[in-house]
């Protein structure tokens, strides 16, 4: 049994003071506010559920910083396949446990892995799940919780089968996809499979139900990629007379899934969202990036929606900076401030989050997982701030993370990761490596 002396915590959508956090077997067993420090592991600041990254492509990381010359969404798209055509199981898992380190730093305790970079460039590795299970383990050494949301991936375009390096995201059909997500073998305490279907244009509408249809008899998490960029819209209503949206609802995809951007959105799609009680998840250091758009959250909230965030393709690897913007980008669509309440923000990167990946972490109180952080309050970023919520919407970046639990380990102290010495070095040398750049 350990306790932990907070500062400041969230306990549900308040700030209490003076908190003390007491945890067994990895799960928080009481939590009582206004008590003395005495004997406790102190945590100065203010201690919040861990963040949850609902999407993230782990070998994005590479990218970072070296695309933005290249012009639009579909020249990053190019670089993107040539990182993806180099990556072999080991070079992957090592590469993950990286990124992954990153993402503990700063705070993530979970993330959800999408995952289509199955295959070697022609046949199959012995152990066909050799990719997937690098990530599952790259997270275990890395100390974090992951969903690895293992993608279904079929084709280029709707009438172009796959092509290049896509050969290594195609299964062939969904049954296979199925055959080889059902062999899947490392899942533990801190691990688990959902499954996702890429995206429309990827995967043919039959094939996207018989994805959708497995998950839900299995009770497992589906995600999918959805109206990221216009051109994708255009192409599916062009060959299918359908949204994106409306064709995923017609194969009973939506309900309980995890839609990731959903953007370029029709009222209608809003409302279909809404009634099947899709989650959303926004990406908007990702979609400023690549300039993809700003979601109508307010909208989506509005219709029934519940909101996740996800650092996506790693531009920038920071949840409470993705959690501002899904406020600051709404400001400059809608002209007005506050559209989006305080406590929805901060359940996108706590417990919406993680009900979207399949857990129930994300609120400090007993029964629950003993996930935790703690955000510095006198950093030269959030010094004066008088309300903590107001310093993590308003000031706080990764930077400012000092100490992650997870599982009721201490995953970092004082900035530190204590299983992966000088993560940065060695993160700059394998992205290096990776491809003649
Ligand atoms: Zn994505």
């Amino acid at each position: 049994v350990t306790d932990y002396h907070a500062e400041h915590a969230l306990i549900g959508d308040h700030v209490a003071s003076d908190v003390r956090i007491t945890v067994a077997d990895g799960t928080i067993t009481d939590v009582v506010s206004g008590v003395p420090a005495t004997g406790a592991t102190h945590l100065a600041g203010i201690v919040l559920p861990g963040l949850v990254n609902a999407h993230s492509h782990a070998f994005h990381r590479a990218l970072r910083g070296r695309s933005s010359a290249l012009g639009d969404f579909w020249e990053w798209r190019r670089l993107m396949y040539r990182v993806a055509a180099h990556l072999d199981p080991d070079g992957y898992q090592h590469l993950a446990t990286l990124v992954y380190a990153e993402m503990a730093l700063a705070g993530i305790t979970t993330v959800g892995e999408f995952h289509y970079l199955h295959h070697p460039p022609t046949g199959r590795y012995r152990d066909p799940n050799a990719m997937g299970e690098a990530l599952l383990r790259a997270a275990g050494a890395a100390g974090i919780r992951i969903t690895l949301l293992d993608t279904c991936y079929l084709r280029a375009g709707f009438d172009r089968p796959a092509e290049g390096v896509q050969a290594r995201f195609d299964d062939g059909s969904a049954d296979g996809w199925i055959d080889r997500v059902e062999r899947l073998a490392g899942r533990s305490n801190t691990a688990r499979i959902g499954a996702a279907i890429h995206s429309v244009r990827a995967v043919d509408v039959s094939s996207a139900g018989t994805v959708a249809a497995w998950a839900r008899t299995r009770g497992l998490p589906l995600h999918f990629h959805l109206s990221e960029q216009p051109a994708e819209n255009t192409a599916c209503v062009e060959a299918t007379g359908k949204t994106p949206t409306a064709l995923l609802a017609g194969v009973g995809a939506l309900a309980g899934a995890t839609a990731v951007h959903a953007i370029h959105l029709s009222p209608d799609d809003i409302a279909a969202l809404g009634e099947h009680g899709a989650a959303v998840c926004a990406c908007p250091t990702t979609e400023r990036d690549l300039g993809d758009g700003i979601a109508p959250i307010p909208e989506l909230l509005a219709a029934g929606c519940s909101l996740a965030v996800g650092s996506d393709s790693q531009a920038v690897i920071d949840l409470i900076e993705e959690t501002r913007l899904v406020e600051l980008h709404e400001r400059l669509r809608s002209g007005r401030r506050g559209a989006i309440p305080v406590s929805v923000l901060l359940a996108a990167a706590g417990r919406s989050g993680a009900a979207a990946l399949g857990w129930d972490t994300g609120v400090i109180e007993p029964g629950r997982p003993a996930d935790f952080i703690a955000v510095a309050l006198d950093s030269t970023r959030t010094a004066g701030i008088t309300d903590p919520r107001s310093a993590f919407i308003d000031a706080a970046t990764a930077a400012d993370v000092t100490d992650v639990v997870v599982a009721g380990v201490v995953l970092v102290a004082d900035g530190a990761h204590r299983a992966i010495d000088d993560p940065g070095r060695r993160l700059d040398r394998a992205i290096r490596g990776l491809v003649d750049w």
